[in-house]
């Protein structure tokens, strides 16, 4: 560039004229901050390296929610396979009971249970479960009589609609 002073060529990112000493301070700064985002790409850069990260985050994000559908539908395959399921068996053990109750009335044949989801049925250790619910039936002068019964019943293990596999522990009938 030339020095405006003296009219000397100087190199294009000299700060003084070589020659006269001519200071070149607004030409050298203009052209320092027109240079400096050409010269540095660090913005664009970091622009790239964002877009790279994103798409790196829907990936991994894309991988996740195949790896759970994976392992939920594995899930649902393995366990149709791996027998009853423990709402199974515990609701079969208040079917158990019922059993149990119907033997213990004077007249079986006109016990009417209510529906299995009233029934409570709580799990305990070493496969008992407690089955709390009631039953509608005749007494021996003929009265329909609601009893509540609470019965605790051991599943021993193997084929759940088996009367054999399951060990009544406690009856208890009450009007
Ligand atoms: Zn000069």
């Amino acid at each position: 560039m030339k020095c405006p002073s003296c009219n000397i060529d100087n190199p294009d990112d000299s700060l003084f004229c070589g020659y006269c000493g001519y200071k070149y301070k607004q030409s050298s700064r203009q052209s320092t901050h027109r240079a400096q985002p050409n010269v540095t790409p660090s913005p664009t850069l970091s622009k790239q390296t964002i877009r790279l990260s994103k798409n790196i985050n829907i990936d991994v994000r894309l991988f996740i929610v195949i790896m759970v559908i994976l392992v939920i539908s594995l899930c649902c395959i393995f366990g149709s396979f791996s027998g009853p399921s423990e709402s199974d068996i515990s609701s079969m053990a208040s079917i158990q009971c019922e059993f149990y109750v119907r033997d213990s009335l004077k007249s079986p044949s006109t016990a009417k249970f209510p529906s299995l989801l009233l029934s409570d049925v709580e799990k305990l250790e070493n496969n008992m479960y407690y089955v709390g619910s009631y039953v509608d039936a005749q007494n021996s002068f003929g009265a329909i009589i609601r009893n509540k019964y609470y019965c605790k019943i051991k599943y021993i293990g193997g084929d759940r609609y088996m009367q054999s596999n399951w060990n009544l522990i406690d009856l208890n009938l009450s009007q």
